[in-house]
């Protein structure tokens, strides 16, 4: 039999996660492959002949069993891109989403300086992701990072060393602001704002995979939207911004709860399928 190569390999994993009814099967062969051969993108072009090894093959193979078993491709690789930067990934932390990089862009945007020494706060990091991409985007600003779990907060630790940002960032154990002071410019979250009742009915792949801390919002999925924004004057300076991602359908809830803490919208911003997926404050 003819050695499995590079290009054969992918070939032929892009055709078994087409038949699986995968709608990105292109896209998940390719990272599953550069990922448990260890090479660069370009090493498929410049060498698609070179053979796999025994064991390279194995571990393609055990790979390919896991996303058959709908575990979605950046858990089975343990890290995915945001912001054009790589995030590693734990059971504790969300898989960051593209949508997600909307708050991101929303606050560098409505943020008056970008070369300011910015105090920003992340509540709910996850792996750290909203807060990292901002402070690689802010080259004077600090940042701290909370969360309630420990396991996230060391992800989040990791990828704030591994992107640069290490020395500008803290990180805190608590339950939202609790055991946090104010004194921030800008504060950031992408809380969990699905309702208890809607998790059963999530995608497998997100209701297998991503932890519950980081999804259930409560009853009407706006408990953490109370919290936060309640704390909002307390925590931020005055003039400062708050951006918050949310479900598609809570902009209205959003207005209502801002006018009932009193607090100005200053916009709500559109993700890539143009739904309304962060408001600032
Ligand atoms: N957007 C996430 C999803 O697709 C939910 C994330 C969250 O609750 N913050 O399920």
């Amino acid at each position: 039999m003819s050695p499995l190569t590079r290009a054969r390999a992918l070939q032929e994993l892009r055709q078994t996660f087409a038949r699986a009814g995968f709608e990105t099967a292109a896209l998940d062969a390719r990272l599953l492959l550069l990922s448990v051969l260890c090479i660069p993108a370009t090493a498929l072009v410049t060498d698609p002949d070179v053979p796999l090894t025994a064991g390279e093959a194995e571990r393609l193979a055990a790979a390919t069993r896991r996303r058959l078993a709908h575990e979605p491709v950046a858990r089975i690789v343990g890290e995915r891109e945001f912001w054009g930067l790589p995030f590693a990934l734990s059971p504790e932390t969300l898989v960051p989403r593209p949508d997600t990089e909307t708050v991101v862009e929303t606050a560098l945007d409505l943020l008056p300086d970008r070369q300011a020494p910015l105090l920003i706060a992340d509540f709910g990091t996850g792996s750290g992701c909203l807060l990292v991409s901002l402070l690689h985007e802010l080259p004077r600003a600090t940042g701290l990072g909370v969360d309630l779990s420990l396991g996230a907060l060391r992800t989040a630790r990791r990828n704030a060393e591994a992107n640069g940002v290490g020395k500008r960032s803290l990180f805190a154990l608590s339950h939202w602001a609790d055991a946090i002071a104010g004194g921030f410019d800008l504060i950031v979250s992408n809380p969990p704002y699905i309702a208890s009742s809607v998790i059963p009915t999530l995608d497998r792949e997100v209701r297998e995979h991503d932890p519950l801390l980081a999804l259930d919002g409560g009853p009407d999925g706006l408990e953490p939207y109370r919290t936060l924004l309640g704390e909002a004057k307390r925590l931020l300076v005055p003039g400062g911004l708050l951006a918050v991602e949310i479900g598609y359908d809570q902009a209205e809830h959003l207005r209502s709860l801002a006018d009932a803490y009193g607090l100005e919208i200053l916009r709500v911003a559109h993700d890539l399928s143009d739904n309304p997926r962060c408001v600032a404050l």
